[in-house]
């Protein structure tokens, strides 16, 4: 039975290896070639890919991890039409249904997916030189010399205060604490959104189509009740 040789290191992984290149069944976490083939994936209606069995139980993003990160609880997710497709079990209360694989982290400048234990500051080290971290909002690292000209078109809109706030150190954070209750900054690296908590289920749309690969077949679902709108007439 074939081993899996040259086992690429999740470090070394994939300076130069990009994601959307799915032809090849590779882990679009780790690059490895996926073994046991996982259920096709799919990202933002677009991007099909696969993961493997090592990341698939790492990465995996629960109801109850979705819950965690928008606060908001199981009751209230469960009528969020884009959730409707994941069907909860009667009796349980559904929190250990996988949602999909999160992309948390993600490289700014070569744009490769880490691993959620990854540390940026380590793939920083191995494969690009004189870097900076921009924490305008994209939480990312950028090349030193497209520092100034990322900065002017980086921030995050506070769609409470209906502005991309000044904060002291330019740090995108302050704001955002202070409005942490009704506000909900999008944490997935690179991205720039934020919500109002209330529209938890633009919330939920956002985060299933920009950072969650999730079943190809359940996605499915997802574009039915806009696309196929069947109606009698
Ligand atoms: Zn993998
Ligand atoms: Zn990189
Ligand atoms: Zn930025
Ligand atoms: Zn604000
Ligand atoms: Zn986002």
């Amino acid at each position: 039975m074939g081993r899996s040789k040259g086992r690429a290191h999740s470090s070394k992984a994939g300076c130069s290896a990009p994601v959307i290149k799915q032809e090849r069944k590779l882990c679009v976490y780790c690059s490895d070639t996926v073994i046991k083939k996982s259920e096709l994936l799919i990202k933002g209606n677009l991007l099909y890919g696969y993961v493997c069995a090592n990341c698939g139980e790492t990465e995996s993003f629960t109801m109850a991890d979705l819950q965690k990160m928008t606060g908001a609880d199981l009751a209230t997710l469960k009528k969020c039409e884009s959730l409707k497709k994941y069907t909860l079990p009667e009796g349980s209360d559904g929190s250990d249904v996988l949602v999909g694989f999160f992309e948390f982290k993600k490289c700014g400048i070569c744009q490769n997916l880490l691993k959620k234990g990854d540390n940026v500051r380590d793939h920083n080290n191995e494969c690009h030189d004189a870097v900076q971290i921009c924490s305008l909002g994209c939480k990312q690292f950028v090349k030193a010399e497209n520092f100034e000209k990322h900065q002017e078109n980086c921030g995050i809109f506070c769609p409470k205060c209906k502005e991309i706030p000044s904060t002291p150190n330019n740090d995108y954070r302050q704001h955002f604490m202070n409005e942490l209750k009704d506000v909900f900054a999008c944490p997935a690296d690179g991205c720039c959104k934020a919500f109002l908590r209330e529209d938890l289920d633009q919330i939920c749309q956002h985060l299933l189509l920009t950072h969650m690969w999730i079943s190809a077949v359940k996605n499915q679902q997802i574009a039915s009740p806009v696309n196929k709108r069947r109606r009698k007439e």
